[in-house]
């Protein structure tokens, strides 16, 4: 018999792979962080004698999820109800001038167990001290893509180019793959065409990619053409980033043309849907469904607890959804089976993983989760014959129904536990540093000048 590392099953297996194979009572052996098969629980627990065993009854067992956009960010639930420029300037500007070493990895950490919790197993990350997200993405088990984010004003204090260049160095493509850095211009209206062209420029030669927002406001649209004659996605093309691997988030305000462009080039560029940022800060709705008949590269992504206010797919699979019904006066389109596809293999070909992650397929790296079905919200279940599960799980499921999160082959957590995090440990670490941070912010005073109207 041969010997693997984990045998995980549970009552369901969706492998979301090409030929949408579904198994009744199906199972993953993995061995060496790798997907050696996928098939049924009686026969590979026949097959393989694993060193550790997993069954959950009543259970989906599925690709992790991936998170195509969001930020570790440690200030969750402040100020709120702003618009979002007074906020940007007033509330998140002076936060992220003062963040230190300390207070991101905090940040991470808590940023990491959620992810964890929710199912997620890969995310890309734009924002502050990229070193310290990877010191506590070494530890917490997940893959990231790290994209430390730029600004001119901020170029010569703050996140730089230059030290992007230093931190590809020393962790693009370390722990076993886990790990990637990019590049993150903040976005077209505050960072220079220049700049731009700089960080194609050195991503194409040094194996990296782009991570930036793009189109997330018509302001933004409106100044960029009055600075430079030309719209966003323009500039980008312009700029050599749309040449080399890059993930444009929001993207709202696209011309036809524009979803053309970037539909010719789906190669290297993706697109990523961030409904329910989008929805909060009342940016406006992507035309997601002709993003996806024109063929882009599309993905799906969070945008941090900060815009959102969580970090749960479940949810943004099914508002992203619900919004285009309701947007476009068609309850049929972006069905739930398209919105979990987008949330596994959209999000893996956005942020370039497709071959690695995104399925359950022999070879690929063994990223899987296990979602409970045994709670109230989720029954009854009918498993075939018909099947109700991808309805269930888009429409029913929340992060918290994940019991188990595994990432490249390591059990993250189990039952609920996390195995790699000491949570209460992490909480009062969070806490200390969030009062601190906080307090060098702002101090001695309230941030916004003025207050939003009480209800
Ligand atoms: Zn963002």
């Amino acid at each position: 018999m041969e010997t693997c590392d984990l045998l995980l099953g549970g009552s369901y297996l969706l492998a979301m792979d090409d030929g949408d194979t579904r198994i009744r009572n199906g199972a993953v052996a993995v061995r060496g962080g790798r997907i050696l098969e996928a098939g049924s629980f009686e026969r590979l627990k026949k097959a393989y004698a694993p060193a550790e065993t997993i069954w959950h009854e009543d259970s989906v067992i599925m690709p992790g999820l991936v998170d195509a956009h969001t930020h570790e960010t440690l200030t969750r639930g402040l100020h709120e109800d702003l618009p979002l420029m007074r906020w940007l300037e007033e509330v998140c500007y002076p936060i992220e001038g003062q963040y230190c070493p300390e207070d991101l990895y905090a940040a991470a950490l808590m940023t990491q167990a959620e992810l964890i919790r929710g199912g997620v197993t890969t995310f890309i990350d734009i924002f502050r001290f990229a070193g310290e997200a990877i010191r506590a993405v070494r530890q917490t088990g997940l893959r990231g893509i790290f994209t430390p984010q730029f600004f001119d004003a901020t170029e010569d204090t703050l996140e730089s180019i230059d030290r992007t260049v230093e931190l590809i160095k020393t962790y693009h493509g370390t722990e076993d793959g886990r790990v990637s850095v990019w590049f993150g211009p903040h976005a077209p209206y505050s960072v220079s065409p220049e700049r731009y062209r700089r960080a194609a420029e050195l991503a194409g030669k040094l194996g990296a990619g782009i991570h930036t927002h793009l189109c997330e406001t018509e302001d933004e649209v409106r100044t960029v053409r009055q600075r430079y004659g030309m719209d966003p996605v323009a500039m980008m093309q312009e700029a050599g980033v749309l040449d080399v691997p890059c993930v444009l988030a929001h993207c709202i305000y696209l011309t036809d043309s524009n979803i053309r462009l970037l539909a010719e080039k789906r190669d290297t560029a993706a697109l990523v849907y961030n409904p329910i940022s989008n929805l909060k800060l009342a940016d406006g709705i992507a035309r997601v469904p002709e993003w996806l008949k024109a063929g882009c590269t599309v993905g799906l992504g969070t945008d941090s607890n900060l815009s959102n206010n969580g970090l749960d797919m479940f949810n943004e699979m099914r508002i992203g959804g619900y919004m285009q019904k309701t947007f476009n006066h068609d309850a049929t389109i972006m069905p739930c089976g398209q919105m979990l596809r987008l949330a596994t293999r959209g999000s893996a070909a956005a942020l370039k993983m497709e071959d690695k992650i995104g399925s359950l397929e022999a070879g690929k790296c063994a990223d899987v989760i296990a979602v409970s079905l045994k709670k109230p919200h989720l029954w009854p279940i009918y498993y075939e014959n018909p099947s109700n599960i991808v309805e269930q799980l888009v429409y029913s499921a929340r992060a918290s129904d994940v019991i188990t999160t595994v990432c490249n082959g390591r059990v993250l957590m189990d039952n609920g536990v996390l195995r790699t995090i000491d949570e209460e440990e992490v909480f009062a670490f969070v806490q200390e540093r969030a009062a601190s941070l906080y307090a060098r912010s702002f101090p001695g005073r309230f941030p916004c000048t003025e207050k939003p109207p009480a209800d």
